[in-house]
């Protein structure tokens, strides 16, 4: 089995969703890597590197430097011709382009994969992560989305060959133009990939607030800022900090849960979290239920109390 994986990269190195990704493909077969994009050439060197793949095509293009999907349709649907399946992360652009190049190729996208059993039989979760279907696919071609945090990243230590290949129908963008774009300029590292994340919920009141408690702490544990959807939707923190089931999926080595009650939607994004830690002053918040440490406090007097400790402590 031929195996196509489209990187999310940052054009200068892949993302460590791509090297799970690459994990997973390698259960399936041989794997090439797909790097498209505007300015590509560190990236595709570090996807040269990664162990177990074959060959790193190369496209670029203005288009595909936006990550336009309709330029990655128009780029792989021709090249799916000499694949078997293709596997994408699932991550934002992942979910972007996956159904275009799924319904193109008129099969049904298998989102979410968290197992795979054999070629055609892959495991996913549904009902916010409360129940896991296995699902068998008859389609000749499969388009797999994959769930990074199911999966190990691929080490390091290939020797794939790189080969340009003409971004020619990536080139383009269909009928959809672009404008503009704003990207959030962080230190802090990224959510999906951070090994610690402190989130903030609605208890948070205000941006304001949010800002004061949640930055400070997450900034001195060196770790990523995540939200409740509940914060987001008020408008206290943006929206790619949403974690949950219709935000990101994280799984990091502490996840710390500030004022935010545990909904099911929430612990679909958090709930395989190495160790969490949930402060919130109702002793019944079913945050509680996941928590491996919970502090029943009011989070004004807890998060300074924290930090002061941690502070003591040499952090
Ligand atoms: C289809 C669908 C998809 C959804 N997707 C998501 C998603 O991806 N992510 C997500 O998070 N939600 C999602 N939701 C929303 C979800 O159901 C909850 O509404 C949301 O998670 C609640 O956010 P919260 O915990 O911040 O707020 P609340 O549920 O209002 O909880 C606030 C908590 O703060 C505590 N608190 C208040 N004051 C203090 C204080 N001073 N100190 C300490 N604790 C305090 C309270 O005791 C309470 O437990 C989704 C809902 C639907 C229907």
């Amino acid at each position: 089995m031929t195996v196509l994986v489209i990187a999310d990269h940052d054009g200068k190195s892949i993302r460590e969703d791509t090297l799970k990704t690459v994990t997973a493909a390698a259960q399936l077969g041989d794997v090439d890597i797909l790097v498209a994009g505007k300015g590509v050439d560190g990236a595709a060197a570090a996807a040269a590197k990664i162990t177990g793949v074959k060959k790193v095509l190369v496209a670029e293009s203005d288009a595909l430097g936006h990550g336009m999907a309709e330029a990655f349709e128009a780029l792989v649907v021709p090249l799916a011709a000499g694949y078997d399946a293709v596997l994408i992360p699932s991550t934002s652009q992942g979910k972007n382009i996956a159904p275009r190049i799924a319904a193109k190729l008129d099969v049904a996208p298998i989102t979410d994969v968290i197992q795979i059993v054999d070629a055609s039989t892959f495991v996913r979760p549904i009902y916010a992560g409360n129940a896991l279907e296995t699902v068998k696919s008859s389609d000749a071609k499969k388009v797999i989305t994959v769930r990074p945090t199911a999966f190990k990243p691929a080490g390091e230590g290939g020797s794939g060959a790189i080969s340009k290949i003409d971004a020619g129908a990536g080139a383009g963008a269909g009928g959809a133009k672009f404008i503009s774009e704003e990207i959030v300029k962080s230190d802090r590292p990224e959510l999906g990939a951070a090994k610690i994340v402190v989130s903030g919920g609605r208890a948070m009141g205000s941006a304001e607030e949010f800002t004061r408690v949640i930055e400070p702490l997450a900034d001195l544990l060196g770790g990523a800022v995540g939200a409740s959807r509940a914060a987001v939707d008020a408008g206290y923190a943006p929206n790619d900090y949403q974690v949950g089931q219709t935000g990101k999926v994280v799984a990091p080595d502490l996840y710390i849960a500030i004022g935010i009650s545990g909904a099911i939607q929430h612990l679909a994004g958090m709930k395989d979290s190495k160790v969490i830690v949930a402060i919130n002053k109702d002793p019944d918040a079913p945050i509680f239920a996941v928590a491996d440490y919970g502090l029943v406090s009011d989070y004004k007097t807890a998060v300074p109390d924290l930090m002061a400790a941690l502070k003591k402590a040499g952090k």
